[in-house]
């Protein structure tokens, strides 16, 4: 599994850094984010280290297929409420002027009763 040692969300994923897991799998991994924007606010992200959306590749598509579908599942898990009265948000940062601090890639999953802090 590549993985950057000066990368924080290798860390989380590996252990090094303590976060709240939401899920795990061989090749999925999901946490609490620390600063949430909304009552539930959590970060999807692939083990393996990959800086960012823009490098994805034709032979990740499955890898992220799997990411999409499992989102749902985990949103509900938190306490989302069921679509459509309730539902989600996903966003993926991706580069500076996308507004991405960390780079290894990382679905953001907001979802829970409004008014939010920001979004
Ligand atoms: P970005 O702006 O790159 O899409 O989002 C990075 C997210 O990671 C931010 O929402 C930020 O709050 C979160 N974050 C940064 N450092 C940590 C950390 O050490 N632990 C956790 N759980 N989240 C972090
Ligand atoms: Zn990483």
């Amino acid at each position: 599994m590549a993985t950057d040692p000066n990368c924080i969300f290798c860390k989380i994923i590996e252990g090094k850094i303590p976060s709240k897991k939401v899920y795990e799998d061989d090749e999925l991994f999901a946490f609490h984010d620390i600063a949430p924007w909304a009552p539930v606010h959590f970060m999807v992200v692939p083990k393996r280290h990959i800086a960012s959306m823009a490098q994805l590749e034709a032979g990740d598509a499955a890898l992220m297929g799997r990411l999409m579908t499992l989102a749902p599942k985990l949103a509900l898990e938190q306490g989302c409420r069921p679509y459509p009265e309730g539902g989600f948000r996903v966003v993926v940062n991706t580069g500076t002027e996308g507004g991405q601090e960390v780079h290894h890639l990382h679905v953001h999953v907001m979802g829970g009763p409004r008014p939010w802090l920001k979004g």
